[in-house]
């Protein structure tokens, strides 16, 4: 019997792998904890919201006491941790909030799994997701491996890496059981409408023009948020205590190819005439500390946990335009902040 933790879960990956470990693992007791901040949106667990196996917490990690309550509470076994400031441009326009959430809200829920596990540590594990962006830019050749250094260029990804050295550090100096993943870039529906492929998504839909960044030659490595849940499955229940493993899609894409693309595939979708999305490209000014290139080896995955993407870009790309055109409402919603009357009306009193 397992009672997890997993926060953020009312976000876009967590959602995923909420959704996943209620409706896969029956047996096991699911405790979303997510503070539901502007990210945060339980209309994306709506099909879930009832299953006898889930609970949802409106908790922020900041909270300590609240933590303490609910690791008792639920006679909490295990953490998946997902829930941070996760937007690189809002970590640019104020980092302290990254530090508070990403960092000490981390090291809370450590300090919390330390002191109610004591009795059965190596019963436990605390599995932190992070992101690749803790590894810094690559030039225009390699890959980032498991034993690449870190070097975080965003007050984002510097609060991602420091929560990831809390994690190892906990593990050496008090043996809390961990693992760790890095992912690449996520892609899929739910995806709040302030990252790209949404972004540009719902500006296609509503014809609005398309920024991009720079030159348009930013590279990244993108993989489907279905493919991300299932890595994540794979390394709780398959992963080494201790161990980090890089997550990717081998797909690495340079921004204006992947928006060219996505152009294509809506003007079909939509009926218009060639062209018609690619004409509202904008180039626009850079965002500072701009990371060129990423990449992920994720042969460790692969090769140990016999984990791979399961669609192709194309596919993924094409059903993620496809949940957007179908779920409209759900858009609406996010995009003018009613969704935030769903969450009173639902949770009032929480
Ligand atoms: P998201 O912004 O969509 O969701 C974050 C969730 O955390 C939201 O539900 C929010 O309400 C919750 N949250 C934020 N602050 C909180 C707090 N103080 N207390 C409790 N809950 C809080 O993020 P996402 O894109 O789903 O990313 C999830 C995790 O995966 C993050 O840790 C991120 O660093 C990591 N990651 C994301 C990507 C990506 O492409 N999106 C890639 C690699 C790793």
């Amino acid at each position: 019997m397992k009672n997890i933790i997993i926060t953020g879960g009312a976000g876009f990956i967590g959602s995923q792998v909420v959704r996943l470990f209620v409706t896969k693992y029956p047996a096991y007791k699911i405790i979303n904890l997510d503070a539901l901040t502007y990210a945060g949106n339980l209309e994306n667990l709506s099909d879930i919201d009832n299953a006898p196996n889930y609970i949802f917490e409106k908790i922020n990690i900041l909270d300590v006491e609240e933590l303490e309550r609910v690791f008792m509470e639920h006679e909490v076994t295990d953490v998946i941790h997902l829930a941070a400031e996760s937007h690189v441009d809002r970590s640019i326009e104020s980092p302290l909030d990254f530090v508070y959430t990403n960092v000490v809200g981390t090291v809370n829920l450590l300090n919390a799994a330390k002191k109610h596990w004591a009795a059965d540590l190596d019963q436990r594990l605390f599995y932190h997701v992070s992101t690749d962006e803790v590894y810094g830019a690559l030039g225009s050749t390699g890959f980032f491996t498991e034993d690449t250094p870190y070097h975080p260029n965003s007050p984002y990804s510097a609060s991602k890496a420091s929560s990831d050295h809390f994690v190892r550090a906990y593990g050496e100096t008090y043996h809390l059981p961990f693992v760790i993943s890095n992912c690449s870039n996520n892609y899929g529906p739910y995806h709040f409408p302030e990252k790209l492929i949404p972004l540009f998504i719902n500006n296609i839909i509503t014809k609005k023009p398309l920024p991009v960044y720079g030159d348009g030659l930013y590279t990244r490595d993108w993989l489907y948020v279905k493919d991300h849940a299932i890595a994540i499955d794979t390394v709780f229940h398959k992963g080494v205590v201790g161990e980090t493993y890089n997550i990717g899609g081998f797909n690495e894409w340079k921004n204006i190819d992947l928006v060219k693309l996505l152009c294509k595939q809506m003007d079909e979708k939509l009926g218009n005439s060639p062209g018609t999305s690619e004409a509202l490209i904008t180039y626009i000014k850079d965002r500072p500390g701009h990371d060129r290139r990423y990449a992920i080896d994720a042969t460790k995955i692969n090769k140990e946990l016999g984990w791979k993407p399961s669609v192709t870009f194309e596919q993924g790309l094409s059903e993620t335009i496809d949940w957007f055109l179908d779920n409209k409402e759900w858009l609406n919603h996010v995009t003018s902040g009613a969704y935030k009357e769903y969450y009173t009306k639902m949770y009032s009193g929480q």
